[in-house]
């Protein structure tokens, strides 16, 4: 479904990521883990059209190059992002932040159904519906950025450290969501400083060290290897 060759990403003299390749299966979930300042977030900014990449780098997602797109057009396609840090729209309501997602869509029927499976997914989110935003407690705020994501219906996320800043119990809750949401058909890149719970649901895995990959495959595993363990899960 997404393919990605030689990427890189320049801010200036410093690589943020060194040409790595990898891909995404439909159907899957690949996490992407890593350090802080490994290249995760620049990868997916970088996906979404975010980032500038290098003149050899080739994103294909689902048959069509990505890379002379803008992030508009990108997301129209079907590719969605919720970025690091639950980027939700404050001072709006939970059900205007639900509508703010919905732009790529003109037809009101698809609106009102999108509206509901997010409901459905997140009854949380149903029952603040009135809320603002910025009340929300921060699991809260992360589950309206996934939701609002899922509002355009597109058939991919890309979702940059939905645990970061989340109690335990939270964190089970937003794994929970991600693997019903692959249940549904979701194909989901997962970037992940949480290797620990990033692994125990991925199928595939790709350890990113300072913009490279240093190790890749099945998530099981990756979560047994030595050096994965002692650098990133605490052993
Ligand atoms: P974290 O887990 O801490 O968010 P990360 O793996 O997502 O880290 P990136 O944010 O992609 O890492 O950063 C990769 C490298 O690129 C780092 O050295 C970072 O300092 C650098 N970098 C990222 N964004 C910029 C920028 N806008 N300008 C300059 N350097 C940047």
């Amino acid at each position: 479904m997404l393919e990605v060759k030689n990427l890189v990403v320049n801010y200036g003299s410093i690589k943020g990521v060194d040409d790595i390749s990898f891909h995404v299966d439909e159907g899957e979930i690949v996490t992407l883990i890593g350090a802080n300042g490994a290249g995760k977030t620049s990868t997916l900014r970088a996906l979404s059209g975010l980032n500038k990449v290098g003149t050899m780098t080739s994103i294909k997602f689902m048959g069509e190059e990505l890379t002379k797109m803008t992030p508009h057009q990108i997301v129209a396609k079907g590719l969605n992002h919720v970025p690091e840090g639950r980027r939700i729209f404050y001072s709006m309501t939970v059900k205007e932040n639900l509508l703010m997602g919905a732009w790529t869509d003109k037809d009101a029927a698809t609106i009102k159904k999108n509206m509901e499976r997010a409901y459905t997914l997140f009854p949380r989110l149903k029952e603040r519906e009135s809320q603002i935003g910025g009340t929300l407690s921060g699991g809260e705020q992360q589950m309206l950025a996934v939701a609002r994501a899922l509002m355009t219906g597109g058939k991919m996320l890309l979702l940059d450290e939905p645990s970061m800043g989340l109690a335990p119990i939270v964190v089970r809750g937003i794994f929970d969501i991600i693997q019903e949401l692959q249940k549904e058909g979701m194909t989901i890149l997962l970037v992940e400083q949480n290797a620990n719970m990033a692994l125990s649901i991925a199928n595939r895995a790709y350890v990113l060290e300072t913009g490279k990959i240093s190790l890749e495959g099945p998530a099981a595993e990756i979560k047994a290897n030595d050096q994965v363990r002692k650098a990133y899960l605490g052993a």
